[in-house]
């Protein structure tokens, strides 16, 4: 299956729909690097640079980060080699990014428009019920559940053995801001794209999920 997958993939949801969760799943059988603008922006803040100290300002309130200090991390991190096919074609998936239209702009202007982008269609009610019961890996970025997925010991990666957090947006009142500027600015992006879209029931169970979306880059590939 990984000879036969796009390129250049994006997935795209709302905060909660699964895009972290489907991730880590792909890039177990796809040869491809998971890029998730937020596990980068945490990062940055945890190491006290200067591009972290602004994005948390506007992390913090549910807010998103500007376009051009997104951008300009994004082609950063593209460039390296690990997103590099066999062929020197670039090759990346992508988790929170593009978020606006110009940040999809940015993308096209490069030659980095996306082959395939797999769109997790989730119901409002279990978005919320999925942000307020998350739990992340700082060290790795894998997502966790109070309920739906829970880790072999309590509070601890099982991937990384990290111990796992309550993300500080992933209470009420960020939640519903993120959802706002979901809706206001990042929901534009399934019609901009939809001549590469699938539209995957990001409601299913993870396995599920993961299914169709194998398929679904299978024949995209
Ligand atoms: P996103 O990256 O889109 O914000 P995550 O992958 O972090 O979403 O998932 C959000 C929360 O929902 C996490 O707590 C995760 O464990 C849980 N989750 C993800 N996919 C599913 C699913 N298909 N069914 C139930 N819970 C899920
Ligand atoms: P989730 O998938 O739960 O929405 P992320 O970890 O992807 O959360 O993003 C957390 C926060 O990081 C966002 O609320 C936003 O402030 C910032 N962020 C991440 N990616 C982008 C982006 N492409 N553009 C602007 N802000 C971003
Ligand atoms: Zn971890």
């Amino acid at each position: 299956m990984s000879s036969s997958s796009p390129n250049r993939m994006i997935l795209l949801g709302a905060p909660g729909a699964g895009k972290g969760t489907v991730a880590k799943g792909l890039v177990d059988h796809l040869q491809v690097t998971h890029l998730s603008t937020g596990d980068m922006l945490r990062a940055a803040i945890k190491a006290g640079t200067e591009v972290g100290m602004l994005a948390k300002t506007f992390m913090d309130r549910g807010a998103l980060v500007p376009d051009d200090v997104m951008v300009a991390l994004i082609a950063e991190r593209v460039g390296q080699d690990d997103c590099k096919a066999a062929d020197g074609s670039a090759k990346f998936l992508l988790d929170g990014f593009p978020r606006t239209l110009p940040q999809a702009d940015a993308l096209d202007d490069r030659g980095l428009g996306p082959d395939a982008v797999i769109y997790l269609k989730v119901d409002v009610d279990v978005i919320v019920e999925r942000l307020t019961g998350r739990r992340s890996c700082p060290g790795c970025g894998a997502p966790y559940h109070v309920t739906f997925r829970r880790p072999k010991v309590d509070g601890i990666c099982d991937i990384c053995e990290t111990a796992l957090v309550h993300r500080s947006d992933d209470q009420e009142g960020p939640i519903r801001k993120r959802l706002d500027a979901y809706n206001g600015q990042t929901a534009p992006l399934v019609d901009r794209y939809r001549a590469q879209l699938v539209a995957i029931d990001g409601n299913q169970s993870p396995s599920d999920v993961l299914k169709d979306v194998l398929v679904a880059v299978s024949a995209a590939g």
